[in-house]
């Protein structure tokens, strides 16, 4: 060993002192910490035993092997003792940590403040809900889609202005003919593409246009279509199917009234109006009693509908002289807009809770 190796008394007596300290030391650790203590002084690198077992090669042979022996077994003894402690303080401890942490579930709780479901997810549900209750179906679609799909599958042909990149956005590059839908109608179409007829289908989903954001205006907002195709549909079904949505949503009484209107999708086409639920109309002609709601108008814009152009029936491949379908959406921000009273586009995409919260009557 190099100079100033440890000098150690390797005797009987001074091994079994060691081993005595290093025992008496384990049985007073009382934690899991004293004990750690005791191990780095009695049973580590540093420790007088591991001391003395670094010194035994400085001893002659004969000694050197009969030191070793005894150090050896001190060292085992020492290990065993420290193992054992080790095992009955952990024991303890997890005991004395299950009574301290004892859960009793027969106590009050109190409630932290919780999350509400987004208005928007709240009404698209609502209105699904509706639909399905009737036997409907509730289809999706992807919101990066296929430019043929969104425009062409739809008779909105290619010099159509919505076409443009000032009103839709495109994925680029461009040359892929990729475009964040700028209505839930490409999911019609891949509904028609896709099942059996008869169908019923209504697709609620987030639709994007190259817009402001302001109060009134948001790039990205969400519609509720809906579409059915079956033998002998006419405007009639439409009408009651508008109808009951309308009641559903607002309130017995209120229903809707079609004036005609242009789609390239439906033909003939009109826009949807509903009975303001406000004044019911009492407003109309009525100075005294003016309706902030509908501008004294009775009525107020809700959405477009129609009889499904036979062009749009047969790019999807449907027999257009067995089947016909009518076809209606609406945007759900301005629903709620109107069902709960929020003015504001920009409070439905800011994600305030309180917004959420304050909006009655949307608890699923
Ligand atoms: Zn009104």
């Amino acid at each position: 060993m190099p100079g100033g190796a440890p000098q150690a008394d390797l005797s009987p007596e001074s091994i079994q002192a060691m081993v005595g300290q290093a025992l008496a030391a384990f049985a007073a650790a009382q934690t899991s910490a004293e004990l750690k203590e005791a191990r780095l002084a009695h049973s580590s690198d540093r420790s007088p035993l591991a001391l003395a077992n670094r010194a035994i090669g400085t001893l002659p042979g004969p000694e050197r092997k009969e030191a070793g022996q005894r150090l050896g077994a001190a060292r085992a003894q020492v290990n065993a003792a420290l193992a054992a402690r080790e095992e009955e303080l952990g024991a303890a401890e997890l005991a004395g940590r299950l009574v301290a942490e004892r859960v009793d579930v027969s106590l009050p709780v109190e409630f932290g403040p919780q999350g509400a479901a987004h208005p928007i997810t709240a009404l698209i549900d609502l209105m699904g809900d509706v639909f399905v209750a009737m036997g409907w179906e509730i289809a999706e679609g992807p919101e990066a889609e296929g430019e043929w799909l969104n425009f062409d599958a739809l008779n909105i042909g290619p010099d159509h202005p919505a076409r443009g990149t000032s009103d839709t956005l495109f994925v680029s590059p461009l040359e892929q003919h990729i475009v964040l839908r700028t209505h839930t109608s490409p999911v019609q179409a891949r509904s028609m593409l896709d099942r059996e007829l008869p169908m019923y289908v209504v697709c609620p989903g987030k639709v994007y246009r190259a817009d402001e954001f302001d109060a009134t205006h948001v790039p990205v907002f969400h519609q509720i279509e809906g579409l059915c195709v079956d033998k002998g549909i006419s405007l009639a079904h439409l009408k009651g199917t508008l109808d009951h949505l309308a009641k559903s949503m607002f309130g017995d009484g209120i229903e809707t009234r079609m004036r005609p209107h242009y789609f390239p999708f439906t033909e003939p086409s009109a826009e949807v109006d509903l009975k303001c639920f406000v004044c019911r109309g009492a407003s109309v002609g009525n100075p005294d009693a003016p309706c902030r709601t509908c501008k004294s108008q009775g009525w107020i814009e809700w959405g477009g509908c129609g009889v499904v152009n036979p062009r749009v029936l047969a790019a999807c491949g449907i027999d257009t002289e067995v089947y016909s379908g009518f076809a209606f959406g609406m945007g759900i921000e301005r629903t709620l807009m109107f069902r709960n009273n929020a003015a504001d586009m920009r409070d439905m995409v800011e994600g305030d809770v309180r917004f959420s919260r304050s909006l009655k009557g949307m608890a699923r």
